[in-house]
């Protein structure tokens, strides 16, 4: 017979113990993106005993991350009075879809609405999802704009900044995934690869510098790639920084994924001014950190990113000093032609110039796949993005109308 009173104290409610309370306090105010520990704050806070607390926990993670469910009242093997005061003390998710556009390639570009955080006010951010025959990438954005002036990035034009929770960040991908019927037993959206799952990749290149955001970002990934959830290979995420060289290291210590470098010029002079964190964080610098990246290898390369801005940075000089400079790093180029947005200064290079610049490169044995833009009629391509966190004036608005009405009409 089952010992009565053993029983009486395995079902009583557990005190809460000072570390649960700790990350109580300081959790994801959401389930999508906390970490298990903080679902096992959470679910302590709510009284659920201590034993009951692991299995729990599992139960969520599936119920969020591989069946991809919004609402606690169809977690239905969670007990109901746990849902019930799960769901009175924190939603699942907090991103509200204002916009879908798809392009007439195929790409897609969402426009997410956050809630405010203390003071602030919501905000706005994009999500790009560009489909290929054998992959689907999502790129995801980790800030509200950015701090970064990149002088041909749309991003760095807008004056709202606010860092994403780790939730956020995660809701991107969870948001994308149920948008393109990419969980256990949903229907599969139109354009997609042609086999595997939906979304195989997740670049950190919308808006936001990353590295600006490290924690947030680095939780996010853990959850991104956990292997009993949204399991994405680290492999298959890339986090591109424009150069925060005292925290690259970490990205390969702490994250493990792949690193992309935004470079766009082989000269100090001239990267000071596409590139200003250049200043504090020179050429040198920047190379030392790469060649130490941890984890580096053939298999692990590091993408430099190089946009193609027309008799500024496109020369074939330009193209032999590059290889000059990455010589000895495990590395792929990565040639973006210039995205022009509403009142940029800088013009695509010519198509001959790019692939004039992609033979050198190509020669001394790299792969520069040449970066076909995509989504370009929606503004969804890299360095386009930018919501209307800062509202945009009727003026900017008509000529955002006409760039997307003349990339469309290419
Ligand atoms: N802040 C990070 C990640 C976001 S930007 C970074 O700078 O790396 C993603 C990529 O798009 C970067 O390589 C960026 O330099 C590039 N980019 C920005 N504006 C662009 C534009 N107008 N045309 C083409 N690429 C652009
Ligand atoms: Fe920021 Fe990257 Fe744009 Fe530079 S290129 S302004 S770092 S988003």
């Amino acid at each position: 017979m089952a010992n009565l009173a053993l029983l009486k104290r395995r079902n009583a409610p557990q005190p809460v113990t000072p570390e649960v309370r700790a990350l109580d306090v300081a959790g994801e105010p959401q389930l999508i993106g906390a970490s298990r520990e903080e679902l096992a704050g959470h679910l302590a806070a709510v009284g659920v005993p201590r034993h009951q607390i692991a299995m729990r926990v599992a139960q969520l993670w599936h119920w969020l991350y591989v069946r991809g469910v919004d609402d606690l009242s169809a977690m239905t093997n969670v007990a109901a009075p746990v849902r019930e005061a799960l769901a009175a003390r924190l939603p699942v998710g907090s991103a509200e879809m204002v916009e879908d556009q798809i392009s007439t390639d195929g790409t897609r570009k969402w426009l997410l609405r956050f809630p405010a955080k203390g003071a602030g006010r919501p905000v706005e951010v994009e999500t790009v999802y560009i489909p290929e025959e054998n992959r689907g990438t999502l790129c995801v954005s980790s800030q509200v704009g950015c701090t970064l002036n990149c002088t041909f990035c749309h991003t760095g034009t807008q004056r709202m900044v606010r860092n994403l929770t780790a939730g956020e960040i995660v809701e991107q991908v969870v948001f994308a995934r149920r948008r393109l019927g990419d969980f256990v037993g949903a229907e599969r959206a139109a354009n997609g690869p042609l086999e595997g799952r939906m979304i195989s990749n997740v670049v950190l290149m919308g808006m936001g510098e990353p590295l600006y955001n490290f924690d947030g970002v680095k939780a996010a990934m853990a959850v991104v790639s956990d292997g009993d959830g949204l399991s994405l290979s680290k492999r298959r995420i890339t986090l591109s920084t424009s150069g925060v060289v005292p925290m690259i290291s970490r990205v390969g210590d702490e994250m493990g994924v792949l690193l992309a470098i935004s470079l766009h010029a082989v000269r100090d002079e001239l990267r000071d001014v596409l590139v200003p964190l250049n200043r504090k964080y020179p050429l040198a610098q920047l190379m030392d950190a790469c060649r130490n990246y941890p984890g580096l290898s053939n298999a692990r390369r590091i993408t430099f990113e190089y946009v193609m801005l027309k008799g500024v940075n496109d020369s074939l000089e330009d193209a032999r000093a590059l290889v000059e400079l990455i010589k000895g790093i495990p590395a792929k180029i990565n040639l973006i032609p210039f995205n022009s947005w509403p009142g940029s200064d800088y013009e695509c290079s010519d198509w001959d110039q790019i692939e004039a610049f992609a033979d050198i490169v190509n020669r001394a044995g790299y792969a520069s796949p040449v970066r076909t833009p995509r989504g370009q009629d929606i503004l969804a391509a890299c360095g386009q993005l930018k919501s209307a966190s800062e509202k945009m004036s009727a003026r900017e608005r008509r000529a955002n109308e006409t760039a997307a009405a003349a990339a469309a009409a290419e």
